[in-house]
């Protein structure tokens, strides 16, 4: 992951390598994945996760919903 000349979508703030939580839904499953590597905008907050961890954290919740998880709270794990 690189921050090189990537800006902030909303506000074009610099992103720097930070942490987001992402709520996945799924009909009354809901999941909350925590900790997520990000790029997060330093001035709005705005939070970009990249493909891989993205795709990693979706991973996480499809194991929770399968479960029959109402709400539950995981932390990412790389
Ligand atoms: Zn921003």
């Amino acid at each position: 992951m690189t921050t090189n000349g990537i800006g902030c979508p909303l506000c074009k703030g610099r992103m720097s390598l930070g942490r987001t939580d992402v709520t996945f839904r799924r009909g009354r499953s809901v999941v909350v994945v925590e900790s997520i590597p990000a790029l997060v905008c330093e001035n709005c907050g705005e939070a970009s996760i990249d493909t891989a961890a993205s795709k990693a954290a979706y991973e996480i919740a499809e194991r929770e919903i399968a479960r029959g998880a109402a709400l539950e709270f995981c932390t990412y794990a790389a």
